[in-house]
């Protein structure tokens, strides 16, 4: 089977989902470790036998719901080449949003940002790559997210602090002298109602619950986050949290109610309320 076809074939084979055109692409370029540009320089190079048993191993695990970025063990994030598993949350395009906000409030020269529920380090890896300048610390609950976070760390090339334990825990006591203070501190934390029927549709299937799912209709992490953040936040930084689209509003409410300042809501790509961040009380 030449590069052509086994595109033709995936984009057949996938034609019911979102994306059969782009989920081709990155198939062949993780099947074949090669760039996009090559599939389309060499379309009539052939796939070696075992090259097609993959690609149809793959593409059966695909039309079992099994998302893309499990079956290639990747997903990019702030053009980042990320080790995804099954241990934690798939990164996704609209968490960029809180990146770009994060860069736009993270001071001058030195200083420490902290990301909390970091999973594969997305949001941590992605400031440390655009401010290598400063402390960047990744904090997770789960031990396999927090290996992973440090597994893309080390293969990028990125030095991040992480840490293992539940969002501010690992850090220590905040009345403490020794702990840290940070700038910034961002979270893309679980924050879907459990009762969410999307959560039976699509790749959040084959993500943990863990970090998708959160009590009090999924504002119990954020609410946990908002009351602990301003003990470790310098005056005047400024707290990021990513959230569900009808969340801002109850966001807000709860930055307002704890003191936060200058409190704000950035919408997404797809026009969504996606961030709110707020200024330490
Ligand atoms: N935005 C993701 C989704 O709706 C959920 C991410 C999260 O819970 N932090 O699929």
């Amino acid at each position: 089977m030449q590069i052509q076809q086994a595109r033709a074939h995936i984009m057949t084979v996938l034609a019911g989902g979102e994306s059969p055109r782009a989920d081709a692409d990155v198939l062949l370029c993780h099947l074949l470790d090669c760039r996009r540009g090559y599939l389309m320089t060499w379309p009539e190079r052939e796939l070696d036998a075992a090259q097609q048993v993959t690609l149809q191993q793959w593409l059966a695990r695909r039309l079992a719901g099994e998302p893309i970025a499990h079956l290639i063990g990747e997903r990019e994030f702030w053009s980042l080449p990320l080790k995804v598993s099954p241990a934690t949350l798939i990164p996704r395009p609209d968490t960029e949003v809180l990146v770009e906000q994060a860069l736009t409030k993270i001071p001058q020269g030195p200083c420490a940002v902290l990301d909390l529920g970091t999973g594969t380090g997305a949001i941590a890896l992605a400031l440390k790559s655009e401010r290598p300048e400063i402390e960047v610390w990744a904090v997770d609950r789960m031990a396999d997210a927090a290996a992973l976070a440090r597994e893309n760390s080390a293969a990028l090339g990125l030095p991040i602090a992480v840490r293992h334990g539940s969002w501010f825990e690992p850090l220590g006591d905040a009345g403490l002298s020794k702990a840290p203070r940070f700038a910034v501190i961002v979270s893309n934390p679980p924050y879907i109602d459990g009762a969410d029927p999307h959560l039976e549709q699509g790749d959040v299937r084959f993500e943990p619950r863990s970090a998708l799912v959160a009590d009090e209709a999924g504002l119990a992490d954020i609410r946990h986050i908002v009351a602990h953040a301003p003990a470790y936040l310098l005056t005047d930084g400024w707290l990021l949290l990513e959230h569900g689209w009808d969340q801002g509003a109850a966001v807000r409410q709860l930055l307002c109610d704890s003191g936060y300042r200058e409190v704000a809501t950035v919408r997404d790509y797809g026009d969504n309320d996606r961030v709110t961040l707020g200024r330490r009380p």
